[in-house]
């Protein structure tokens, strides 16, 4: 039912609205109905009642005039005509006595009949025509009154027997009156009818033929056979009867049709319908103005509530509308208001402290990512700048010998290259930090009294705030972090000192970390990775070349007749010696990429992954050519080595990693065999 299901509608605007409807207009409509009924009930019994009086008037006032008659037609048959029993009928002294007898009856006709029939004498007007018909029914019985139709007048008759005279033939006094035109108007004055009429047939015999005329004619009221109705009369509604009237005293059927205007109850009614249909518009109109009212007021904003609680549910933590009203709904919104800015803060306190901490966590992971010092230290640095919301920074560290600071990286903006100026102990923001241990703020940039302007990193006058932190390990300090420029030209705040100093203590163990590992991992002399972190490396870049069907290459080299050397120069210039050859390697070699190792004595080995043989080969001749142009002077004259090299890849010469350095390692041989100083590709031959 679409009734039902706008009512379970779910905007509580439409609830409220159809509410307003319901309780305004459907009581109304029912005491509207109720109303009307017992009006109705009222009008009709009231109009039954008037027409009754009406219809009782009407026949006892018609009664009164037949009688009036009668009893005069006694009085004069009796007394007035005796005297002239004797005389006979002559016109000469009956005349004057019928005139009298006219005049003071107040007849209209009056007349002598012999023999029922036989007009002897006459005085007023009559309908003559129609007496031959009226004298005989009239004169029957001594004494009789009757209503008779004439040329569509209505009289009445009453004839008396003279009695007293001694005559054969019967003689009869006939009296005649009019019924007046007017007489249905009176009744009609006295019952409050609209129209009177008397009725012969479809003829009217009474007056106010106007108003009658005037009716709209509907079917009823012409047809005489129709005994009531309804009709209008200028506009207004009547309601008519038609009644015969006194039966067997009027030669015709004649009928009385009585017209009441309609009951005043009924008026009553018409105009409350009117206006209970105006109220209920009304009514209709106030509830849908105040239901729209009150869903403007009430509904709205809790809609709005319900789609920001939605919004909310759904994760966004936007700011709500505040609805700025004074009442409940206003405070429920600034509540609500208030409730998703602190879920949204603590939100935001949540996401920083994650960031901080994965901050700190990749940092203090990065030492298992980065072989190479100065990525580790630009990748703390960047982190560093990210998490601060800053624009720049740099990492200085302190030089063990010479207690000064040295930029190792920068990072964002406009930095000029390196002059490589050392900073000491104390100088400046940094150097303060430093020596003190101590993180510092300069939210003054180049303007603070501690800043010094050191003319190396960075326009001056682009550092408009600075934030310094001391990277310490053990109690010492090793260096300094620093962040310029918080973004969006906003201060540092304590809390980022803080959250620096924890990076900062982060990254120096990273630092130490990395530092040692390092150590580790590389020869002392000869800044080469040892032969331990060869065999690890060269199994790890197997397993790569493996599972990404990738070609590696190994290089191994061997410095030529070194024990010779060795023994005519003395084994600090071999010391120097393999140091150069050591250097040649590392600038030959792809930094990053390739992996230059020390792999025992005078031997050195270079891992080069993803090179096909042929590559390999040319990388080294290349270096064994760059080697054979070393010179080192010494008193005896310059002196000069050469290598010699074997090249082995996988998998064309091996499929693991001890046949690979097997293959290389015969390669060398077949080149210390073919003369030395020169390079060998390991053929299929040299298989393991
Ligand atoms: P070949 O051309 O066949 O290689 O002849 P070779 O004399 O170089 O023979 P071999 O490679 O077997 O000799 C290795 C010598 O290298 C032995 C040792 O005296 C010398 N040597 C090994 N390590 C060092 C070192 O760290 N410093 C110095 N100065 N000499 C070393
Ligand atoms: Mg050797
Ligand atoms: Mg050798």
């Amino acid at each position: 039912m679409p009734f039902i299901d706008f009512f379970r509608s779910r905007k509580l605007k439409f609830k409220i609205l159809l509410l307003f409807a319901l309780i305004l207009v459907l009581p109304l409509a029912i005491l509207m109905a109720v109303t009307l009924e017992r009006i109705s009930l009222v009008a009709r019994q009231d109009l039954n009642r008037n027409l009754g009086y009406a219809g009782s008037l009407f026949r006892n006032s018609l009664e009164d005039q037949l009688d009036s008659l009668k009893i005069r037609a006694k009085t004069v048959a009796d007394f007035d005509f005796y005297t002239l029993a004797g005389m006979g009928f002559s016109a000469s002294a009956t005349v004057p006595l019928m005139q009298y007898e006219l005049i003071r009856s107040g007849l209209d006709y009056i007349a002598i009949v012999e023999n029922r029939s036989n007009i002897l004498i006459e005085e007023g007007t009559t309908p003559s025509e129609a007496l031959a018909k009226i004298i005989p029914a009239m004169c029957h019985t001594p004494l009789n009154v009757n209503l008779f139709v004439i040329a569509d007048e209505p009289w009445i008759f009453a004839a008396a027997m003279i009695t007293k005279l001694k005559t054969e033939l019967p003689q009869h006094v006939l009296f005649a009156q009019r019924l007046p035109r007017d007489f249905a108007d009176k009744l009609k004055r006295l019952t409050g009818a609209e129209y009177t009429l008397l009725y012969a047939g479809k003829r009217i015999l009474t007056s106010q033929m106007d108003i009658y005329a005037r009716r709209k004619t509907g079917k009823s009221p012409e047809d005489p056979d129709v005994n009531s109705g309804q009709s209008e009369i200028l506009g207004k509604s009547h309601f008519f009867v038609r009644d015969e009237v006194l039966k067997g005293r009027i030669s015709e059927t004649i009928r009385l049709e009585i017209a009441l205007p309609d009951s005043e109850y009924n008026v009553l009614g018409q105009t409350m319908r009117r206006d209970f249909i105006i109220f209920g518009l009304l009514g209709l109109v106030l509830a849908l103005v105040t239901g729209t009212v009150l869903s403007w007021h009430i509904a709205s904003p809790i809609n709005l509530l319900a789609e920001s609680t939605s919004k909310v549910a759904a994760g966004d933590l936007s700011p709500t509308a505040d609805l700025s009203r004074s009442d409940e709904i206003g405070l429920l919104s600034r509540n609500f208001r208030e409730m998703v800015i602190s879920i949204r803060q603590e939100k935001d306190l949540k996401e920083q402290r994650m960031s901080e901490l994965n901050t700190l966590f990749a940092i203090s992971n990065a030492v298992n990512f980065f072989s190479d010092s100065e990525e580790l230290l630009k990748f703390v640095l960047t982190h560093a700048i990210e998490v601060l919301e800053a624009e720049r920074g740099s990492i200085m560290l302190l030089d063990d010998q010479t207690d000064e600071l040295m930029v190792k990286v920068a990072s964002g903006g406009r930095y000029r290259v390196f002059s490589g100026t050392p900073i000491r102990l104390g100088q400046g923001v940094c150097g303060q930090v430093a020596l003190d241990g101590q993180g510092l703020i300069c939210n003054e940039g180049f303007k603070d009294s501690r800043f010094r302007n050191f003319g190396s990193l960075m326009p001056v006058e682009d550092i408009k705030s600075l934030i310094c932190s001391p990277l310490k390990f053990k109690e010492g300090t090793i260096g300094v972090i620093n962040i310029v420029n918080k973004r969006n030209s906003t201060d540092f705040r304590e809390s980022d000192l803080s959250l620096l100093n924890l990076i900062a203590s982060q990254a120096a163990v990273t630092i130490e970390n990395n530092k040692l590992y390092e150590l580790s991992i590389t020869d002392g002399m000869t800044r080469l990775f040892v032969h331990r972190y060869f065999q690890a490396r060269l199994s790890e870049e197997l397993l790569r070349a493996r599972r990404y069907g990738l070609t590696l290459s190994l290089i191994m080299i061997d410095i030529d007749n070194f024990k010779k050397f060795n023994d005519t120069y003395g084994h600090q210039i071999g010391d120097i010696v393999i140091q150069k050859v050591a250097q040649s390697i590392k600038e030959t070699v792809r930094t990053g990429i390739d992996i230059p190792c020390r792999y025992g004595g005078e031997e050195m080995s270079v891992i080069l992954p993803e090179t096909r043989p042929e590559e390999a080969l040319q990388t080294a001749e290349r270096l064994r050519e760059r080697i054979a142009a070393l010179s080192l002077a010494h008193s005896s004259g310059e002196l000069r080595i050469t290598v010699s090299i074997g090249v082995s890849s996988y998998p064309v010469h091996s499929h693991d990693r001890e046949s690979l350095i097997k293959t290389a390692d015969k390669a060398l041989y077949v080149s210390k065999g073919a003369g030395k100083n020169r390079s060998t590709l390991a053929c299929e031959d040299h298989q393991a």
